[in-house]
């Protein structure tokens, strides 16, 4: 799932953080997948060029794997979407309810494999490893499926189905117990007419460091949550000394480059602005006159 916090303006300005470096003999280039066919043999002239290479993954990379996202048209739970029940006012109105729901996704994902996409990415990482190279994937995936391809450099921005958090000492945990819990065994079915399982709180899954016992909730960033500033600077770092940058998106979204300088990737891109981010950007993104006319 992708409880969504990253909007494609969130992945710009780390993507333009990471670009803003004064290093100007590095050329720093962001191919997406929206037209490979006219340009991949000049990616893999820079490719192979490419020292640090960081790869930005999303819903779309999971997506071929059949792992569903409960978000948009017939993305429904029961009769809920992500954002209903990936809210920390869902978990403390019901949090039996939202334990159903995670429990259905972490048990849906022992179906789930790795798609080529993912095996491409992790055989390259080890490839490159062996040049004295790097590939660092960031991914607001929380499924694991670049984990399960073999991925080691990862960064996951929105956490993981199979970590929990005590809500009581914070202790984050691995968990890939199936159930989670005894009382979530044959629980979580999503069709809409299934019942509600009210499962008392003392039931649902509970931390097991020594004499806490406190209520775990699952170790994902839910909608209106902030991302962990841990990790959000590794990922600064990451974006600031990566030589290429890939950002791999099957929405076919356009992605625009804010950039000091044009790069000879600069014509892939949808748009592209030139100039300091402190012009371009508030230029960009101030608001508009045909905003939300629909
Ligand atoms: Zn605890």
């Amino acid at each position: 799932m992708q409880p969504l916090q990253i909007v494609p303006c969130r992945l710009l300005s780390w993507l333009h953080s990471g670009l803003k470096s004064p290093v100007s003999t590095r050329t720093r280039i962001c191919p997406t997948m929206a037209r490979p066919s006219s340009s991949m043999a000049d990616f893999r002239k820079f490719f192979a060029k490419a020292k640090h290479i960081v790869v930005i993954s999303g819903a779309g990379v999971s997506a071929e794997s059949g792992v569903p996202t409960f978000r948009g048209a017939g993305g429904y739970w029961r009769t809920w979407q992500a954002q209903d029940l990936a809210t920390p006012q869902a978990f403390a109105r019901n949090p039996s309810l939202v334990w159903e729901f995670y429990h259905y996704r972490r048990e849906v994902m022992l179906s789930k494999e790795p798609n080529p996409g993912h095996l491409a990415i992790a055989e390259c990482e080890a490839r490159l490893r062996g040049q004295g190279r790097r590939l660092v994937v960031i991914t607001q995936n929380i499924d694991e499926l670049h984990r399960k391809a073999g991925t080691k450099n990862l960064l996951e921005i929105h956490g993981s189905l199979f970590k929990t958090r005590c809500t009581s000492c914070g202790v984050v945990a691995e968990n890939y117990k199936s159930p989670i819990c005894p009382a979530l065994l044959g629980k979580g079915a999503p069709e809409p007419e299934a019942q509600d399982a009210r499962i008392p709180v003392e039931k649902l899954p509970r931390c097991e460091e020594a004499g806490c016992e406190g209520l775990l909730r699952p170790h994902v960033v839910w909608f209106g949550e902030n991302l962990d500033p841990a990790i959000l600077e590794e990922v600064d770092r990451e974006l600031t000394l990566c030589d290429l940058c890939l950002v791999v998106s099957a929405r076919g979204v356009p992605v625009a480059e804010f950039n000091m300088e044009t790069t000879p990737a600069t014509n892939r891109f949808r748009f592209h602005f030139q100039g300091p981010c402190g012009t371009t950007l508030p230029e960009a993104l101030a608001p508009h006159e045909t905003e939300n006319v629909s």
